[in-house]
């Protein structure tokens, strides 16, 4: 049988879509306090981009060093230290910065 051809535009949507599924049954599973499995779920996520060349949705967050999804009041502190958002993972201690400038100059 011959090999369908699919073009790249429908293969990035279809890699959107699984880890935007994956990403949502990760949080919902640090809800239940199952961490392996959110662990397991954004490594999935991870994979999936890569295979699909798509870069992770970016108001997604999950910790870099641990790969666990920051759910704020569940496994993250969100404080703001002057010009960023600075999201602690309380799971491991490690801190991802984001700037706000934009928004604060508007
Ligand atoms: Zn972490």
């Amino acid at each position: 049988m011959a090999k369908r051809r699919i073009s790249q535009k429908t293969i990035s949507e279809i890699g959107i879509t699984r880890i935007n599924r994956l990403l949502d049954l990760s949080v919902e599973a640090v809800r239940q306090g199952r961490n392996d499995r959110a662990r397991r779920y954004v490594g999935l996520a991870r994979r999936i981009g890569m295979k699909t060349r798509t870069t992770m949705p970016k108001d997604r967050k999950y910790c870099k060093e641990c790969f666990l999804p920051m759910v704020p009041g569940v496994n993250c502190t969100v404080r703001l230290t002057g010009h960023r958002v600075s999201m602690k993972c309380t799971e491991c201690g490690a801190v991802g910065r984001t700037p706000y400038l934009k928004e604060q100059r508007t």
